[in-house]
């Protein structure tokens, strides 16, 4: 583990997730919005694993939103117009953590799914664009490898938002 600014490593990641989706399909835009805030001390973590947990959780959000606008390109052309693919990363203190909140105004996640999406494997993704692992592996690294939490915030149809917690002080 190494103290880290977490604003960098999500900052780095994000363009990352950004740009690979990008190169993929060239017509995708997205509105990115970042609150990072300043003087954030500094987590001790293994920047490698939690940039992947980032990762992971930059590529969902970007794909709820791709697909929220493909749905809506299908039944309500009108909405479609209006309608703007937008992910918002925040970072803040909070008593003795440093928080990462991801959100975006994708899909959303369906009740129904709740409780299963941080089983290994499980995944609504067709074969070859998910393996169902993400999530599952976000949970071993942040909380039994980091001795964090992850929050889960979801409205069907609204979008989603994810919250990442890492002792300050370091674990
Ligand atoms: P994968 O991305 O390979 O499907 P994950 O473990 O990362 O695996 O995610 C599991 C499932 O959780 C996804 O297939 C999707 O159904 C749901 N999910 C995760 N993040 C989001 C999100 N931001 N918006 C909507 N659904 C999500
Ligand atoms: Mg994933």
């Amino acid at each position: 583990k190494e103290p880290t600014d977490i604003n960098i490593l999500a900052d780095e990641y994000l363009r990352l997730a950004y740009h690979g989706l990008r190169a993929k399909d060239k017509s995708f835009n997205a509105d990115l919005i970042t609150h990072f805030e300043e003087g954030l001390p500094k987590v001790s973590i293994i920047p490698q694993d939690v940039g992947r947990v980032l990762l992971n959780l930059f590529t969902n959000a970007f794909y709820a939103t791709q697909q929220k606008q493909k749905s809506l390109l299908n039944d309500k052309q009108g909405e479609a117009i209006a309608y703007k693919p937008t992910l918002m990363v925040t970072t803040l203190q909070k008593g003795n953590s440093v928080e990462i909140i991801v959100k975006d105004n994708g899909t959303g996640i369906p009740d129904a799914i709740k409780d299963k999406i941080l089983q290994p494997f499980f995944t609504t993704k067709p074969t070859g664009e998910g393996t169902g692992l993400g999530l599952s592996l976000s949970y071993d690294i942040i909380v039994k490898g980091h001795g964090g939490t992850i929050d889960i915030q979801s409205e069907e149809g609204e979008g989603s938002e994810f919250t990442v917690a890492l002792p300050a002080g370091g674990s």
